[in-house]
C-alpha cells in the first residue's frame, strides 16, 4: 500500500517534569504515524509471512481475529499491497452491521468468514474453505510466531539502540516483545506490559520465540496494568489517555498503548526505574480500535 508513510516515523522525547527531577528520560517511537488504520507493529510482524507466502507461490493468505482486530485489517492491507488474496476468519457470529475495522478489511479485498466462538477457539477452518485450504497460507491470530518476531525485530532499525536503557511495549501474543528482545543489546532491559488478565502462558509463549542466547537477555512481563482484561478499560485509563494527549499531543488506543503509557508513567512515579534511566516506549499503533468507544470519550 503506497499510502504507508514510513518516513513519518519519529522518536518523540516527552519526559514530563516529574521525570526530569528523577533524571529519567522518556521517548516514544511513533509507529502509529505510518498509517491511521494499519497499525505499525502489525506491519512489521507480517512482512516475513507475506514474503514466505509469495515465495511458496500461495495465492491467498488467511488469518484469525475479532471484529476490532488490528491484525485483521493490517493483513488485509498487506495482502492488498502484494496482490495476494486475503481471508479473515472472524470470531463470533456475523453482526447485523459490520464494525468499521471489518468494513475496511473488506474494502481492501478481504473475504470474511464468521465462526462460532467455540470453533474459533479450536482454530477450526470453516467448511467453505476446507477444499482449498492446502493452497492457502495460514497466519496465526495476532501474527504469533518466529517469522512475526523476526519481523518485529526490524523495528530496532528505526531508533538508536545505544541511547536507551529500557525498551517498553504492550504485550498481546508476545510476538512484538520477542522481536524487541532479539534486537536488544545486552545492557538493555525489555519490559512488556500485558494487556490481558492472568495470562500466565504469555511469558512461555514469548520465550518460545527466542533462541537460547536470546533467552539470557534481560526482559520481563508486568501483569499489573490490564485494567480488567483484554479490551477492558476504566474511566481512570480514559482520563489518563486524554491527559497524556493534552501534554504530549500523542494519541493512544485503549486496548494496548494507553495501558502501556499509563503503566510506564506509574512505574516512574513509584520509583521502579533507577535514576539515569533512558526509556523508549513503542507506540505500536492500534488507534483504529478506538472507534469501538462511545463518541466523545476521547478528546482526539
Ligand atoms: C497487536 C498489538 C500489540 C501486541 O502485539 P503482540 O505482538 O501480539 O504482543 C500491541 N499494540 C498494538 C497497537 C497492537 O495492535
Amino acid at each position: 500500500m503506497s499510502s504507508l508513510q514510513f518516513d513519518n516515523i519519529s522518536v518523540d522525547e516527552i519526559s514530563p517534569g516529574f521525570c526530569r527531577e528523577k533524571d529519567i528520560a522518556v521517548s516514544v517511537l511513533r509507529l502509529d504515524k505510518i498509517h491511521p488504520v494499519i497499525s505499525g507493529n502489525k506491519w512489521f510482524k507480517l512482512k516475513y509471512y507475506i514474503a514466505d507466502a509469495l515465495a511458496l507461490g500461495k495465492k491467498t493468505i488467511a488469518t484469525f481475529g475479532g471484529a476490532w482486530s488490528n491484525h485483521i485489517v493490517a493483513t488485509a492491507a498487506a495482502c492488498n499491497e502484494n496482490n495476494i488474496g486475503s481471508i479473515g476468519i472472524i470470531r463470533g457470529e456475523e453482526a447485523a452491521s459490520l464494525s468499521p475495522t471489518l468494513l475496511t478489511a473488506q474494502s481492501l479485498g478481504m473475504k470474511l468468514y464468521f465462526t462460532s466462538r467455540s470453533d474459533y477457539q479450536k482454530k477450526n477452518i470453516p467448511d467453505a474453505l476446507s477444499d482449498s485450504a492446502k493452497n492457502i497460507y495460514f497466519i496465526n491470530e495476532g501474527g504469533y510466531g518466529i517469522k512475526g518476531a523476526e519481523g518485529a525485530a526490524t523495528i530496532a532499525g528505526l531508533f538508536s539502540a545505544k541511547q536507551y536503557t529500557h525498551i517498553c511495549c504492550a504485550v498481546g501474543t508476545g510476538t512484538m516483545m520477542a522481536g524487541l528482545i532479539k534486537s536488544s543489546t545486552l545492557s538493555q532491559e525489555v519490559i512488556g506490559i500485558s494487556v490481558l488478565k492472568n495470562n500466565h502462558e504469555q511469558q512461555a509463549e514469548t520465550i518460545n520465540l527466542l533462541t537460547n542466547d536470546e533467552k539470557l537477555k534481560k526482559f520481563f512481563i508486568n501483569h499489573e496494568y490490564h485494567f480488567g482484561g483484554y479490551a477492558k478499560y476504566t474511566q481512570d485509563l480514559i482520563d489518563f489517555m486524554n491527559d497524556f494527549y493534552k501534554t504530549t499531543v500523542i494519541p493512544s488506543d485503549f486496548v494496548y498503548t494507553g495501558k502501556l503509557f499509563y503503566a510506564v508513567n506509574d512505574l516512574i512515579r513509584t520509583n521502579f526505574f533507577p535514576s539515569g534511566s533512558r526509556i523508549l516506549m513503542i507506540h505500536s499503533g492500534g488507534l483504529q480500535g478506538n472507534q469501538s468507544l462511545k463518541p466523545g470519550m476521547l478528546i482526539f
